[in-house]
């Protein structure tokens, strides 16, 4: 199943519901939440959009952690879809 992570910092507010819904997410630095597998290490914008793309089978996991998410900072496309 390959499908697209995508985070909107500009949206987070920090709340960190996704964290316990799927641990891909993080704490960064700034108090806001990145996603595993992005460029982690590096300055990330507060307002950037990060988008990660995965290939296993934790699509459940990543759409709690979208739906948990309140202000919806956090968005899942499968493969496929527009
Ligand atoms: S749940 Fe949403 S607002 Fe909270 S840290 Fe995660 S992405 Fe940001």
């Amino acid at each position: 199943m390959t499908y697209t992570i995508t985070l909107d910092r500009a949206a987070c507010d920090g709340i960190f519901a996704c964290l316990v819904r799927d641990d891909r997410f993080t704490e960064r630095e700034d108090g806001l939440a990145g996603i595993e597998g992005e460029a982690a290490d590096g300055p990330v914008s507060e307002t950037a959009t990060v988008t990660v793309s995965f290939d296993d089978d934790r699509l459940a996991d990543a759409e709690q952690a979208a739906a948990a998410c309140p202000v919806d900072a956090i968005s899942v496309t499968e493969e496929g879809e527009s």
